[in-house]
């Protein structure tokens, strides 16, 4: 069976390390129909608009799509087009495994998590009052009369809302895939001793779904801050943790810090019956166009992508390949390298092609 796959190269580092990803997908030879869509800047000067409408139907055709990193700027401009897609097309989990590959340089090994973070609400939703607008001075005013709390009048205020829809919704998505991965231990993450009426809610609709699970899938739960000490200290007492928007966010990056960096670390977004796969890192635009950058993150988000098309003998082969060039450490790039500025480390198509090379010969 072919399948259709929508690819959407980003920008900065984006069409390099998606080019070195889907020659890899190539030589598995699982048949894929390549569908080039476009977003970010580059959307921006051939269109006019960062996420084409276009692009966003391509992905609802296809159901599957295959994504590089696309700029954000901080503070003005757009808002993030990779936000804007999760959203478009209700992507509402973020799915991050954090694997540690021998051969990686980091200060621990047998790392093995997976980060599922909601992907729909929370301070993400995008409600942002700037400050010194009109609005937002009446929004501050409303809030003191209905919490009989002081805001200072020239704040901006970002709104976070937090559902009982949302939050199940999440958590019997990760207590699924627990099961359909062979996880044993959910720990839902959260910082509800604070935020009783949002947090709070995500906890209670965590413990809620969690019953269900009772018997096939352990559940814990444990406090956002005290989670970063424990990830730092003892990250093999954990399995799969689910977490809301920003932590999700934030507990991802140091889970990659935990495997080495985000070189290595890929990522899914997935809603009922569509899914965009993309690397945890961003666009990097100070490397953009010097092929130098590791190309391990986007091949293991393809990887991650060839599971869910159910084409497992792909992904284990890949992600086989992948481990094996990294083991070696001759043809990599130079973040996987003990001196970064080693002469002997190969550039991102070059470390592709070494990845590509253990594929074909068995
Ligand atoms: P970044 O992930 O782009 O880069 C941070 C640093 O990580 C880089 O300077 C580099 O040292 C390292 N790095 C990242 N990817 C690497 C790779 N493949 N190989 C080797 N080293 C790598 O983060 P940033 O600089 O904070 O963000 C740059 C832009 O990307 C911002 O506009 C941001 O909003 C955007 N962004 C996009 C996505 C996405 O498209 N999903 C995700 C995160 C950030």
């Amino acid at each position: 069976m072919t399948h259709r796959i929508t690819l959407i190269p980003g920008d900065g580092i984006g069409p390099e390390v998606t080019k070195a990803a889907q020659r890899c997908v190539e030589a598995t030879g699982v048949a894929i129909e390549w569908e080039e869509a476009i977003a970010g800047s580059y959307a921006l000067k051939a269109t006019g608009e960062l996420l084409p409408k276009s692009t966003l139907e391509s992905i609802k055709k296809n159901k599957v799509a295959l994504k590089g990193p696309i700029v954000t700027p901080i503070g003005k401009g757009f808002r993030s087009v990779n936000v804007g897609i999760r959203q478009a097309l209700n992507l509402y989990a973020c799915v991050r495994p954090a694997k540690s590959y021998p051969g990686v340089k980091s200060n621990y090994k047998d790392i093995d998590l997976v980060i599922i973070r909601e992907n729909s609400e929370d301070l993400y939703a995008g409600i942002e009052f700037e400050e010194g607008l009109k609005e937002t001075k009446e929004l501050i005013q409303r809030i003191e009369v209905l919490s009989n709390k002081q805001i200072r009048p020239d704040s901006g205020v970002s709104i976070k809302p937090i559902s009982g829809f949302a939050s199940k919704r999440i958590v019997k998505f990760a207590f699924e895939y627990a099961l359909k991965h062979n996880r044993k231990k959910v720990t839902a993450v959260h910082k509800a001793n604070i935020m009783k009426f949002t947090d709070g809610l995500f906890l209670q609709s965590a413990r809620e779904v969690a019953r269900d699970y009772e018997g096939r899938v352990n559940f814990e739960e444990t406090i956002v801050d005290n989670m970063s000490m424990q990830l730092v200290q003892k990250p093999h007492n954990y399995d799969l943790l689910v977490l809301p928007n920003l932590y999700g966010d934030i507990i991802s990056d140091l889970c990659a810090g935990l495997i080495g960096g985000l070189g290595i670390a890929p990522g899914a977004n997935i809603g009922d019956g569509i899914a965009v796969f993309e690397a945890v890192h961003g666009s990097a635009p100070k490397y953009s166009g010097l092929n130098k950058v590791n190309p391990t993150a986007m091949i293991l988000s393809a990887v991650l992508m060839l599971d869910y098309l159910n084409e497992k003998k792909a992904a284990l082969k890949l992600e086989d390949a992948v481990k094996r060039v990294i083991a070696e450490g001759i043809d990599v790039t130079y973040d996987f390298k003990a001196n970064p500025n080693d002469p002997q480390a190969v550039g991102t198509q070059e470390m592709a092609d070494a990845v590509i090379k253990k594929l074909t010969k068995v």
